[in-house]
This record gives C-alpha cells, sequence and structure tokens, in this order.
C-alpha cells in the first residue's frame, strides 16, 4: 500500500495524536505570503545605498531609514512597507546567505566552522538521523517523510507523530505547553512584519506582552520592525533564517538556519535568544540537538488557530479561521483550565492574521484571566544571554508586564557576534527535564545546582515538571558547555575574541 506524503500526515495525526492534541496542526503558511516584500526592490535598494547611488528611479519607491521610534509611528501600512536600506546592515549582507534562500555555512565564516565541528564533536547530535522527505514544492504540503515508522518512532520526529519527548540522550524535551491555570500563552509566528505597527500599539494600548518567532530573513530585511519587538517589551525566539522544513535540511543547514538568525537579531536588535520554533513544527532529535548545541530550547504548541489559512491572503473565509479561534478560547470554561493553560500558535503574518489576533482579544481575555508571553508561563526571568529581566508569572500578572535592562536606543552593530551559551535558566531548563542519563561528556549538571535559577525563589517554581509527571528530576544539559567542551583552544579563542 502506497501513501502520499499527507495521507500518511493525516494517518499518523489522527491514530498517533491523543484527544487533547487535537488542535495541533502544522502552521504551514506560503512560501509568498511569509515573504512579506518584494525582494527585488529590497536588493535594489541595499545595491543604491551602497554605491550611493541616489538617482536611480528605485529611490522613489524606497523611504528614508530612520530609527526604531520614527518607524514605529508610521501609520500608513504601504508607508511602512516601503523598502529603507540601513547602511550598517546593508554592509553585513556579505556575512549572511541570501535571504529567504536555505542558509548553509559560508564558505569564509570560521567561526560558525568552528563551532558546528564542536557541536558534531559533543556527541550530543544523533548521527543516525538523515535529512528527511524534501520541501514541498508549495511550501503548503508536509514535510513528511513517506515509509517512516510512526509506531516506534525512532527519531521523535513530530511532523510524523507529535513526538516532543526526545528520544536521544541528553537532548531536552520540547516546550509545548503553560502550566499555569486559566492561561493563554500567547505567541506570534513568522515577523517582523513590516506592517505590524497597528498590530503593536493594540497591544500597547492593552499592556501586553508577546512571544515573538522571528524570521532571520525578515530581521534583515525590516531590521526597524525587528527593534520594536524589543523595544516594546515583547519576548524574541528564533524562527529560523528562510522558513524551510529543518529536517529535510543537511546538519550544516539546518544548524545555519539557526546560527545566522540568531546572528541578525544579535547584530540588529543586541541580543542572544535561547529559543527557537520549528517552521511547521518540523523538527525531529537530530535538529532538536542542534538547537539545543546553540543554546536554543524547542518551543512548539498545543492548540493552533490555522490563522494563516484566512482570506483574502489565505484559502479559507474569515468565519472558519474565526471559528477555530472560538474553539480554542472555549477552553477557557473547561475543568482544564482549572489546573493548567495552553500555549496558542497565531501568526504576525498578513493583515488578515493580524486583524483577527486584535479582534478576539477581548474575547481571549475574557475566557482566560492571563494572557502571558511564554516567559511569563515558564517563570523565565532571564531569556536572553545578554542580562535583561523579564518578569515572572506573579509580576505579570500582577501588572508588571515591562522587562528590565532594555536599550533604550538601537543601533545596529555589525561587529557584535552572538556567542551561543544557553544557559540552564535562560532555556528553561528548570521547568523540564531530559531523559534520565545525559551523554557521558562534559555538560552533564545536576538538578540541584541547576535549582539555583530565579525560579526557586520565585512564587511558582517548576511548573511544567508538576503537569510532566512523568519527568523525575534527574540531569540536564548545559549547551554552552557541551559545545564549549568540544572546541579546540583556537576555536575557544576565536569565541571569547569576539
Ligand atoms: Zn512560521
Amino acid at each position: 500500500m502506497r501513501f502520499t506524503a499527507f495521507a500518511l500526515m493525516a494517518t499518523a495525526l489522527s491514530v498517533a495524536l491523543p484527544a487533547t492534541q487535537a488542535h495541533i496542526g502544522p502552521g504551514v503558511p506560503s512560501k509568498i505570503q511569509i515573504r512579506n516584500t518584494d525582494m527585488n526592490t529590497v536588493r535594489a535598494v541595499r545595491r543604491m545605498e551602497h554605491s550611493h547611488d541616489h538617482h536611480r528611479p528605485i529611490h522613489r519607491r524606497a523611504k528614508a531609514a530612520k530609527d526604531e521610534a520614527s518607524e514605529a509611528q508610521i501609520e500608513t501600512p504601504t508607508e511602512e512597507c516601503k523598502p529603507y536600506g540601513l547602511s550598517a546592515v546593508n554592509d553585513m549582507v556579505k556575512d549572511f546567505p541570501t535571504a529567504w534562500d536555505v542558509a548553509d555555512i559560508l564558505p569564509h565564516d570560521t567561526q560558525a566552522m568552528a563551532i558546528m565541528q564542536a557541536i558534531n564533536a559533543s556527541g550530543l547530535v544523533p548521527t543516525d538521523i538523515q535529512a528527511r522527505g524534501q520541501q514541498p514544492a508549495s511550501l503548503m504540503g508536509t514535510g513528511t517523510e513517506t515509509g517512516y515508522n510512526s509506531n516506534t518512532d525512532p527519531a521523535c520526529y513530530w511532523t510524523a507523530t507529535g513526538c516532543t519527548t526526545p528520544k536521544a540522550k541528553g537532548v531536552l524535551p520540547d516546550i509545548i505547553s503553560c502550566a499555569e491555570p486559566h492561561t493563554w500563552g500567547y505567541t506570534l509566528d513568522d515577523g517582523p512584519n513590516c506592517t505590524h505597527n497597528a498590530l503593536y500599539d493594540f497591544w500597547k494600548t492593552q499592556n501586553q506582552k508577546v512571544s515573538l518567532m522571528y524570521i532571520g530573513s525578515n530581521v534583515m530585511d525590516w531590521p526597524l520592525q525587528a527593534q520594536r519587538g524589543l523595544a516594546d517589551g515583547h519576548h524574541i525566539c528564533v524562527h529560523t533564517w528562510s522558513h524551510k522544513y529543518m529536517t529535510a535540511l543537511t546538519s550544516n543547514q539546518a544548524f545555519a538556519e539557526l546560527y545566522y538568525t540568531m546572528q541578525a537579531i544579535k547584530k540588529i536588535m543586541g541580543i542572544t535568544p535561547t529559543c527557537w520554533r520549528p517552521p511547521y513544527g518540523d523538527v525531529d532529535d537530530r535538529i532538536r540537538a542542534i538547537a539545543q548545541s546553540l543554546g536554543l530550547r524547542t518551543y512548539v504548541w498545543d492548540h493552533d488557530t490555522d490563522d494563516w489559512e484566512v482570506a483574502p491572503e489565505g484559502p479559507k473565509p474569515t468565519a472558519t479561521v474565526q471559528a477555530n479561534y472560538d474553539s480554542i478560547i472555549s477552553l477557557g470554561s473547561a475543568p482544564a483550565a482549572e489546573t493548567g493553560g495552553i500555549v496558542v500558535l497565531q501568526h504576525e503574518l498578513t493583515n488578515g492574521t493580524m486583524e483577527l489576533v486584535k479582534e478576539n482579544y477581548p474575547k481571549m481575555k475574557s475566557a482566560f484571566p492571563n494572557i502571558v508571553p511564554l516567559t511569563a508561563c515558564l517563570n523565565l526571568t532571564h531569556p536572553y544571554v545578554e542580562d535583561i529581566i523579564y518578569p515572572n508569572f506573579a509580576e505579570y500578572v500582577g501588572g508588571n508586564v515591562m522587562p528590565s535592562g532594555l536599550p533604550t536606543t538601537f543601533t545596529v552593530q555589525a561587529d557584535a557576534v552572538a556567542t551561543p551559551q544557553g544557559t540552564l535558566k535562560s532555556m528553561g531548563s528548570l521547568m523540564a527535564t531530559a531523559p534520565a542519563g545525559g551523554p557521558d561528556n562534559a555538560g552533564v549538571v545536576s538538578s540541584s545546582s541547576a535549582a539555583a535559577g530565579p525560579s526557586s525563589s520565585n512564587g511558582s517554581p517548576d511548573n511544567l515538571s508538576n503537569k510532566k509527571s512523568a519527568a523525575s528530576p534527574s540531569t540536564v544539559i548545559a549547551p554552552f558547555a557541551v559545545v564549549i567542551a568540544g572546541l579546540t583552544a583556537g576555536a575557544f579563542m576565536l569565541l571569547n575574541n569576539n
């Protein structure tokens, strides 16, 4: 019997997923929708800025670049989405993969090579899991590999089985849910969208923060919009460089998709994130391990609005997508809300998705008293390598929603380098433990030493572990230590000199 990829996916989901995960979907936007700009215009503007040739016709379609604060003031969508060139960003384009192309390690990038070498040497990345399937041409289907054994699920391959608890030794479980009762874990993917000011303005009026999963190519295209996300106090995670099915990529490509997005965010926004969300949820233990080695914890979701489908940009009428929202909102009065919260997938993708986000907010708020970014859900007070402190859950729901230590002004730092060094507390490792018995090499620390993190001193320690009754405190992995343990002396110097 022969299955198409889609049939296999549908079968796997209907059979393998428990009923509580019925709302999980792949969150698949089309390629064209994700790329919310005309790249030819952006590239032409970059060339123009680079050559100081301001007499070409393209100039009329571009605008003068100012700064984060003035870009945030623009209220006309067409004006917001006029490309601009920031000279500091233009100067660093040569050090990055081409926007929207599959990333790979650039030939001259010795630091990236050294880190990938260290990751390979660490032993964390399973060597028996290969790149699988292929990128669907439309990106509307699934990347599921035909013939994969979903029954044994050796690679904990989410796209086939919904698996979120790794089989590979030492790899941390995905963050899928929010343990706080009556709580909506608020996450939006695919930004920064050039036309997001109206939505971000709305959140400001509501004193609302959100976890935002930013695409590296969008950060490069819309650096001032990206800076606004942080300036407004939202929580920033990595959503890859070009939004491909990660399990279909080679390990070097998967590394590069994450690594160069981290570098873009560091140089443009000044932070080093410690979380990422796989596009389409497409992840397995090979990809999880590469991300973890870069200090990135894998975040998925447990409820999906499928808002990317909404018309006019998407194929479904508003009413259909609204019904998805209504069904998730109705969970606010379900018995399960008394004991735990949810993490919902929404998108900063099109005007249609952003309108729905705004329209549904009052309904969400009346059903779920707590609508919080994942930092609050997880009591994750240090979500970046840098010293920026986010409110824990009690502080957030008490009205103290703004992080402290945010930059007051932004300057693109083309020389800044994100040094992967996820720490236990910043990765949320206190919230869920790796399978017992991590790798024998350096990088394993005991849960007692990890308990020095911020969660031990606030009111709601270790929430996810409470929910995951099967997860007993055992060993957890310090990804930084894993990476460093495998670095040669030369590579170590290279890291520290930057
Ligand atoms: Zn996405």
